[in-house]
């Protein structure tokens, strides 16, 4: 995959001159103060910073980050971090805000940094050309957000974690360096397996109706094809008039899939009617932009992501 240099240079760089700044939180108990936005990416930062990291999470299991409102609890979170580390690509609409009134004088690391990003389209309204845009608001950003769907893209977001851990921690260097290492060994076993799992599924069964707009990297880096999905692409999500969930329904059938999938952080009941509507089946539903809670197995980035394309293979079949 192309790999911009220039932006991680300046990242190196800005990270360097952000540590040699005085914080309003010393590092207390020898471990440094961590926060992330979202649960995948705080898997990401736990399996570099090991135990020389203390980290809290903002938006947990099950939970939408798109629509996330933020606690009390988050802004003293943020008022005692050392390094904040967020996805970046506007993603994490309501951070900017929180940031600023918590007060805090963290490192924030954007871990999208040298990540070739698609560009998303102006929403087409489900192919029709009715004002939606103005009636709900067109708020999504001007690139795709969901980065953690290719895990070529996840190494990056790991090499910008180790970068920005070590630029703040110096001292530990040696652990970070090596956590980092051992778990992106992990993740080249994982991408190994999803590329033999799309292996046994025929090219023409490679399609994909999904909640949300969720899977973009996904499809580019394994080959799918994103027939529709369900919800609008706006911040808020907004459901399908009528009209275009007759229309979404007429797209299924007319792709031809066996099965369409629901979300782990958005309520299933859109896709239920649509399945059944269409005559196709729902899959196995799917983690995309959280973690599942214990037991329901996607506790982790890598059994979130072998889930998904056991689930998805499985279900198109
Ligand atoms: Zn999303």
């Amino acid at each position: 995959m192309h790999r911009r240099i220039l932006p991680t240079l300046v990242v190196i760089l800005s990270l360097a001159l952000a540590a040699c700044a005085p914080t309003a939180t010393p590092i207390a108990g020898g471990k440094l103060k961590v926060v992330a936005t979202y649960s995948i990416l705080g898997d990401l930062v736990q399996n570099v910073g090991g135990d020389k990291i203390g980290l809290r999470v903002l938006v947990g299991p099950d939970s939408d980050p798109h629509n996330y409102e933020p606690t009390p609890a988050d802004s003293v979170a943020l008022a005692e971090a050392n390094v904040v580390f967020e996805n970046g690509l506007e993603f994490e609409t309501w951070l900017d805000d929180l940031f600023k009134a918590s007060g805090s004088q963290a490192t924030r690391v954007a871990v999208s940094d040298g990540i070739e990003p698609i560009k998303l389209e102006a929403e087409h309204g489900h192919g029709d050309e009715h004002g939606h845009e103005e009636e709900h608001g067109h708020e999504h950003g001007e690139y795709d957000p969901h980065i953690w769907q290719s895990v070529a893209n996840a190494k990056q977001m790991v090499r910008n974690i180790q970068a920005a851990l070590i630029a703040a921690d110096p001292a530990n260097r040696a652990t970070y360096d090596s956590n980092a290492q051992a778990y992106l060994s992990e993740l080249e076993a994982l991408e190994a397996f999803i590329k033999e799992q799309v292996n046994t599924l025929p090219p023409e069964r490679r399609k994909l109706v999904t909640s949300h707009d969720t899977f973009g990297y996904f499809a580019r880096d394994y080959g799918f094809e994103i027939v529709a999905t369900a919800l609008h692409a706006t911040a808020e999500g907004a459901e399908p008039s009528a009209q275009e969930f007759a229309q979404l329904v007429e797209e299924i059938k007319a792709a031809g899939v066996p099965a369409i999938f629901a979300e782990n952080t958005i309520n299933p009941g859109l896709m239920e009617r649509l399945a059944a509507e269409a005559g196709v089946k729902l899959g196995p539903t799917l983690f995309t932009d959280a973690l599942s809670k214990p037991g329901a197995g996607g506790e982790t980035f890598i059994k979130m992501m072998r889930h998904n394309i056991e689930a998805i293979v499985g279900a198109l079949k």
